[in-house]
C-alpha cells in the first residue's frame, strides 16, 4: 500500500478508463449497456457498478471512494450526496425495528434529530451516554443493542471518546461500532486502527476542503458497504458527477491542508488563552483540554476546530461581546460549516436555537459567549491580527 499523500493523488485510478490524467465528470445518468444480455444483468446488479445507471454508481464515485476507504483503512466505501445521507443510510443499514442504539449526548445536532425523531419513531430504541464516560457506554448495552455510534471530537465541544475502549467494547460483546470522522479528518485520525468497524463522514467539511461542496461517506467492510450501498438504492441521495469530481480534486491536497490547519489552530489556540476577552479556549490540542492526553493518544493533529467563550458577568454581556466579534472579524466569515481553506466563526447557541431545546444545548455546554472556529489556511499572522483589531472595537 502506498503512504498516504501518495494515495490521496493516485488510489482509484482504474476507475478512470479513459486517457486523460484527471478523471473526466461522468455527467450522464445512463450508460450504454453491452452487447450480451448477461453481462447487463451484471451491471444491473452488482454492487456500485460504476457504468450502469447513476444511482447504482459513477466511475468518479467509484474513484473517490477508494481515495476514502484507503484513508480509513477500510475494505470499501460508499459516497452519498451529503453528510446526513452517509449517516442515515449507514444506521438503516445496521439497525432495525427492536434494536436498541447507543449514541452521545454530543453530536452534530442532524444525527440528534435523526436519533430523537426518527429512529425511535421507526421503532428503534435510543440510549443516550456522556462520551467522556466509559462506564456509561458499557452500562448502557442491552440484549438487543446492535450499534455504539460515537463521534470524537464531538461537535461543538470538541469532547473526546476513548476510542480503543470503544472498539474493544463492541469487539468483545458483538456489537457493531460506528464513528463519525468529520472534525478529526482521516488525517488526524484513524478509528479502525483501534478496531471501530464503520466510519462515517460529511465529506462537505475537510475531505472536500473548499466549501463548494455537499457529499458524504460511508467506510466499512466490503458486506457492509454493500448493505448500506442497497439501502442507498431506494433512499437515493446519490453523489452529483460533478460533486463527486470536485471531491476527487479536493482530496488530492488533503494531507497538505489539514497540517497547515493544524499548525494554524494550535497558534491562534495559544494566543487566544492569553486575550482577556476570551475567558476560555477548548482546543484538544491544549494542555488545558480536560481530555489532552487521550486525544495525545488516538489523534495525529488536533484539527482546526476550536471554541472560545467570550468573557462577561452574565450572559447579555457575554452575547453582546460576542455579537461585537462576529461583527468586526473581518478575515473569519460569520457562517456555518467547516473544514474549508477559509476561516469560520460561527456562534453555536443561535445556530441550534431551533433544532435543540435549551435544556439540550446545556446538557451540551453552548453556552451564549461561545463561538465556534473552523481555522482555515490563510496566513496565521492575518488570522490574529484580525481578532486584535476586533477585539481593540469592543
Ligand atoms: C456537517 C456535519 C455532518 C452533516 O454533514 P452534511 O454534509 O451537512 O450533511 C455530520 N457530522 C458532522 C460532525 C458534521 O460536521
Amino acid at each position: 500500500m502506498s503512504k498516504l499523500e501518495t494515495s490521496l493523488i493516485h488510489e482509484g485510478e482504474q476507475f478512470n478508463t479513459t486517457n486523460s490524467v484527471v478523471a473526466p465528470i461522468y455527467q450522464t445518468s445512463t450508460y450504454f449497456a453491452d452487447e450480451d444480455i448477461a453481462s447487463f444483468a451484471h451491471a444491473a446488479t452488482a454492487p456500485k457498478y460504476p457504468e450502469f445507471y447513476h444511482r447504482h454508481g459513477n466511475p468518479t464515485n467509484s474513484q473517490v471512494a477508494a481515495v476514502i476507504a484507503r484513508l480509513e483503512k477500510t475494505e470499501d466505501a460508499l459516497v452519498l450526496a451529503t453528510g446526513m445521507a452517509a449517516i442515515s443510510t449507514a444506521m438503516l443499514a445496521a439497525v432495525q425495528a427492536g434494536d436498541h442504539v447507543i449514541i452521545q449526548y454530543a453530536h452534530y445536532s442532524a444525527v440528534l434529530m435523526f436519533a430523537r425523531e426518527f429512529l425511535q419513531q421507526y421503532g428503534v430504541e435510543v440510549s443516550h451516554v456522556d462520551q467522556t464516560d466509559n462506564a456509561a457506554f458499557e452500562k448502557a448495552i442491552r440484549p438487543n443493542t446492535k450499534l455504539i455510534y460515537i463521534e470524537t471530537p464531538s461537535n461543538p465541544n470538541l469532547d473526546i471518546t476513548d476510542l480503543e475502549f470503544i472498539g474493544k467494547l463492541g469487539r468483545d460483546k458483538g456489537i457493531m461500532t460506528m464513528i463519525d470522522n468529520t472534525f478529526a479528518s482521516p488525517i488526524n485520525q484513524t478509528p479502525t486502527d483501534y478496531g471501530i468497524d464503520v466510519v462515517v463522514h460529511s465529506a462537505t467539511k475537510y475531505l472536500g476542503g473548499h466549501s463548494d461542496l455537499t457529499a458524504g461517506a460511508i467506510c466499512g467492510t466490503k458486506d457492509f458497504v454493500e448493505k448500506a450501498w442497497r439501502r442507498s438504492l431506494v433512499l437515493g441521495a446519490s453523489l452529483s458527477p460533478f460533486d463527486s469530481w470536485l471531491l476527487l480534486r479536493g482530496l488530492k491536497t488533503l494531507a497538505l491542508r489539514v497540517r497547515q490547519i493544524n499548525e494554524n489552530a494550535l497558534t491562534l489556540a495559544q494566543w487566544l488563552t492569553k486575550q482577556p476577552l476570551i475567558q476560555k479556549v477548548n482546543y484538544v490540542g491544549l494542555p488545558s483540554h480536560p481530555q489532552h492526553e487521550l486525544a495525545k493518544k488516538q489523534m495525529h493533529g488536533f484539527t482546526g476546530m476550536l471554541c472560545i467563550e467570550v468573557a462577561g458577568d452574565n450572559d447579555a454581556v457575554q452575547f453582546e461581546r460576542a455579537q461585537h466579534i462576529l461583527n468586526n472579524l473581518n478575515v473569519f466569515s460569520n457562517a456555518v460549516s467547516l473544514g474549508g481553506v477559509e476561516s469560520l466563526i460561527a456562534h453555536p447557541a443561535s445556530m441550534w436555537g431551533a433544532s435543540q431545546t435549551e435544556e439540550q444545548r446545556k446538557k451540551s455546554d453552548i453556552t451564549t459567549g461561545l463561538l465556534r472556529i473552523s481555522v482555515g489556511i490563510e496566513h496565521i499572522d492575518d488570522l490574529i491580527a484580525d481578532f486584535e483589531q476586533a477585539f481593540k472595537k469592543i
